[in-house]
């Protein structure tokens, strides 16, 4: 079968782009490049949200244990209250009035305290809210770009199959392609790229006799690959 060098170089190109086609592989488009980015973003966004939201649990704890601790410095008031409405000996009420200074000094920096706790908290929950509404943004902008990228992919491997393998075959004698596709029919690989001493196609290393043949071979002809028939394209 005679083929021109140009033809062969033709005939690799469309191997090569069948090969790819036919293993699924996706070629990476700018829409991909988006959704990698877009979900890189909602990664982020979603750390920064689950850590914002473990603040709001640490400090509503904190709320908590100071709440209970006003509730336990009432009780001590009212009981040093009471003791003095009771106590008559001069120490015990001199304890019992220093105790009451004290605990009512603590829980009014304990009001405090709590007050400034309520205001970060609300912050924090501001916060909480903001990450989430940011987080279902990029979220929808993902799936938007997802979209994209499924119909832009769609498009190209429309286009890969219809479009340029068509193309390809134009420039190739029907007698060359015939004998491509029925290779290709039987091995899955039609024609490869000959690297010197390796086949494209099943990738052996060739037995010093067959790659005599293989550079005998005229060069508008293409050898084939003694173990599993892909015609080879010589460089
Ligand atoms: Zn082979």
């Amino acid at each position: 079968m005679k083929i021109t060098p140009t033809e062969q170089k033709k005939l690799l190109e469309l191997a090569n782009l069948e090969r790819t086609l036919d293993a699924g592989l996706r070629k990476q488009l700018p829409e991909d490049a988006e959704v990698t980015k877009l979900r890189e973003q909602a990664d982020r966004k979603r750390s920064l949200a689950a850590s914002a939201q473990l603040n709001v649990a640490d400090l509503e704890l904190e709320i908590r244990r100071i709440q209970s601790d006003m509730t336990k410095l009432n009780r001590r008031i009212s009981a040093d209250k009471q003791g003095l409405g009771a106590a008559t000996d001069a120490d015990q009420r001199r304890d019992l009035e220093h105790d009451l200074v004290s605990a009512q000094r603590r829980l009014s920096d304990m009001q405090q305290e709590l007050k400034e706790a309520h205001d970060e908290i609300h912050a924090l929950r501001a916060n909480v809210d903001r990450n989430g509404a940011e987080l279902d943004e990029i979220e929808r902008k993902l799936a938007a770009a997802q979209r994209a990228a499924e119909s832009a992919q769609d498009a190209e491997d429309s286009k890969d199959r219809s479009g340029q393998a068509a193309e390809l075959r134009v420039h190739i004698s029907a007698e060359a392609l015939a004998a491509y596709d029925e290779q290709r029919a039987i091995f899955g690989v039609g024609a490869a790229e000959f690297t010197g001493r390796t086949c494209g196609g099943c990738h052996l290393v060739l037995p010093p006799a067959a790659l005599a043949e293989i550079r005998a071979t005229p060069a508008d002809e293409m050898p084939r690959c003694p173990d599993c028939g892909t015609y080879l394209v010589r460089r």
